[in-house]
């Protein structure tokens, strides 16, 4: 009988499915197949710094994307600058509440949930404490992961603003620019952590979870 612990020693190549015995890296290395090249696994020591720096920088610029103005709209020579709220209340006020449910989920709710989530999750790793806590969020974020697709938020808020604003004349601020750089950090992000890097970790951290 091969043991757990034995298991976690062993990995298997994505590709052309030849087994591998892991070995420690050193930092910055990577690990390939030796049958056909393929990226097993890599040193992930620096991971959680590089993530935690990259998740702070996406909160801070979703607060300046909550904080400011998104748009400037220009109605019969009336100049109105909106924030992302009061686009909202302009979204419910028109009855557009299809567009309206999907803002709230894809600009407050999702954004806020992941950046708060991955902040707390990589403190805690950073502490070594909270192991409990850790890995519920790491099942949380795995599930809602998928559901903030770039693509959606970002084709619902141009749908929400065209449906709008065809009659007017309209300015993007600062609070856009900032969308479109948190945007752009999630990118860097996601392609920056892998779950299964980051459920290893946890196991190094705080030992075997049973369940
Ligand atoms: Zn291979």
């Amino acid at each position: 009988m091969i043991t757990e612990e034995e298991l976690d020693e062993l990995i298997i190549c994505k590709k052309c499915h030849t087994l591998h015995k892991k070995v420690p890296l050193s930092k910055r290395k990577k690990a390939f197949c030796s049958k056909c090249d393929t990226l097993l696994y890599q040193d992930n020591s620096n991971m959680i710094d590089t993530t935690l720096a990259l998740v702070i920088a996406a909160a801070i610029s979703l607060f300046i994307a909550f904080k400011f103005t998104i748009v400037t709209i220009d109605i019969k020579g009336l100049e109105k600058s909106l924030t992302i709220y009061a686009l909202f209340m302009v979204i419910l006020e028109q009855h557009q509440y299809i567009v309206g449910v999907m803002f709230i989920f894809l600009i407050f709710i999702f954004p806020i949930t992941i950046i708060l989530s991955m902040l707390i999750l990589l403190i805690l790793m950073k502490l070594k404490k909270g192991g409990y806590l850790v890995q519920r969020l790491l099942i949380l974020l795995a599930h809602i992961r998928p559901w903030s697709m770039v693509d959606i938020f970002f084709i619902s808020l141009l749908v929400a603003m065209v449906k709008l604003f065809d009659y007017a004349y309209i300015e993007l601020g600062v609070s856009f620019i900032a969308l479109i750089f948190t945007l752009i950090l999630d990118i860097i992000i996601t392609k920056n952590i892998s779950f299964y890097e980051l459920w290893d970790l946890h196991t190094k951290i705080y030992g075997r979870v049973d369940e």
